[in-house]
């Protein structure tokens, strides 16, 4: 059995994650807004594309990427943050 709950990125945040969400609500409030815009904006794209049943594997993989730079630049933004 894959475990398939995760925690918040943040570390050493111990705050375990409903699925979907990608970090917790109190790290989330961290992130910068022009990030958190990025992040959902780069979330509605990756949907969309998996959602299309004509999209090519490139299309899913830039999709993905994109996503995966969006995530990571807010969790350094907020672990960028602390003390
Ligand atoms: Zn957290």
């Amino acid at each position: 059995m894959v475990e398939k709950r995760r925690r918040c990125p943040v570390s050493p945040c111990p705050a375990e994650l409903p699925q979907g969400l990608l970090m917790c609500k109190e790290h989330w409030r961290q992130v910068p807004k022009p990030l958190q815009a990025g992040v959902n904006k780069a979330w509605r794209h990756l949907r969309r594309v998996l959602a299309g049943s004509r999209s090519s594997t490139d299309a899913l993989r830039e999709a993905a990427g994109a996503h995966r730079e969006a995530t990571d630049a807010a969790v350094q933004a907020v672990e960028r943050q602390r003390p």
